[in-house]
């Protein structure tokens, strides 16, 4: 739309838009609202729009994905993880993550028991992480091995996230675990293996809470980001990219950190993007060096697993840091971001 188009103009385009059998989505930037008509091709006819008051031009964008695209949004975007009040009536802290905020997300792989919950959320709140993680359902590659604790983990994990004012991440692996845990969590975790479930990322599309997406271990760039319109398309922006390694050749390490994909998806994409060192190694050994390596190629902070009795962790104890290993790692991190323009996010600002 031209610059300072009043919203009524606006409203009548969006109106037509939807006329048209179309949805509208708004990205309104410092001086001008970009209106993204999205739909099936060929249902929309650009010269009527063009025509309409206020319509300044008309871009068909021609990427496959479009909402997640920077031709729909130029600028970063900055998400948000947290705020207003959480099930329990705590206030839940807002954490920014995106343009010049880098976040630190960390904690244990899978929830075992509260008491190693606190211990662990303590150390790497202590280390400056602001987003508390942990796996409530996991996905493992043998049915016998440890499931995850299901609900009960999910209170523990909003109870922590509450004491210690961390808004909180949990993988969700199914249509049906939607419902519950819209109730409980800040921010959706989407595994790799769930990447292209398409029911599991349109219904939590439909929520308004945050959704870390993980790059699927065989998916290409352009896969992922039309992963993320499928969330984006129900009207949910709080996408949140993920990297954490895909199956290559080399059998050193358990997957390949695509350092590539970082600047990749940034110029193909608005959204803000972590890494993951942790699956991608495998090994608690290179975490550090990889998740440096990912900072440094533009990425806007870390998911990191920590545990601070890694032998006996009931899910990826080898990959786990140690605290005191995190809290050094997180000092270099801050340096990294530093020369990367971008800043990790201290405690969150309480909203609610
Ligand atoms: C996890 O975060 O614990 C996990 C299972 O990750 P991914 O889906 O990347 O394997
Ligand atoms: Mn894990």
């Amino acid at each position: 739309m031209q610059p300072h188009t009043p919203a009524e103009a606006i409203e009548r385009v969006s109106n037509e838009i939807k006329r048209m059998g179309s949805t509208p989505h708004l990205s309104t930037g410092q001086f001008r609202t970009v209106i993204g008509a999205v739909g099936e091709e060929g249902t929309l006819d650009p010269q009527h729009l063009a025509s309409l008051e206020g319509v300044e031009k008309v871009v068909p964008i021609m990427k496959p994905s479009k909402l997640a695209s920077r031709e729909f949004h130029e600028d970063d975007t900055v998400d948000t993880i947290g705020g207003g009040k959480s099930l329990f009536g705590t206030p839940s802290p807002e954490v920014k993550v995106g343009g010049t905020h880098a976040v630190s997300i960390a904690g244990p792989c899978a929830v075992e028991n509260e008491q190693m919950l606190t211990k662990i959320a303590r150390h790497v709140r202590d280390a400056g992480a602001t987003v508390l993680r942990g796996g409530v359902y996991k996905p493992r590659t043998s049915p016998y091995s440890f499931q995850g604790h299901g609900e009960p983990a999910m209170k523990w994990m909003r109870a922590t996230g509450d004491e210690l004012g961390m808004p909180i991440c949990v993988e969700v692996m199914d249509t049906r675990q939607v419902e519950l845990m819209e109730k409980y969590v800040d921010c959706f975790q989407i595994g790799a293996r769930n990447m292209q479930n398409f029911d599991l990322l349109r219904e939590v599309g439909k929520t308004r809470k945050a959704v870390l997406l993980k790059r699927g271990l065989a998916a290409t760039v352009k896969d992922w980001l039309l992963s993320a319109e499928y969330v984006l398309s129900q009207g949910n922006r709080k996408v949140i990219l993920c990297e954490r390694g895909i199956k290559t050749f080399e059998d050193s390490i358990r997957y390949t950190l695509d350092i590539t994909s970082i600047p990749v998806a940034a110029q193909l994409s608005h959204l803000p993007l972590v890494i993951d060192p942790s699956h991608a190694a495998g090994k608690r050994d290179f975490v550090g060096a990889i998740a440096l390596a990912g900072m440094a190629a533009g990425a806007h902070g870390t998911i990191i697993e920590v545990h601070y009795n890694p032998s006996e962790a009931q899910c990826d104890g080898p990959q786990a840091l140690l605290p005191e290993t995190f809290k050094a790692l997180m000092g270099k991190l801050k340096a990294i971001a530093a020369v990367t323009g971008k800043e990790f996010v201290e405690a969150g600002e309480l909203v609610g």
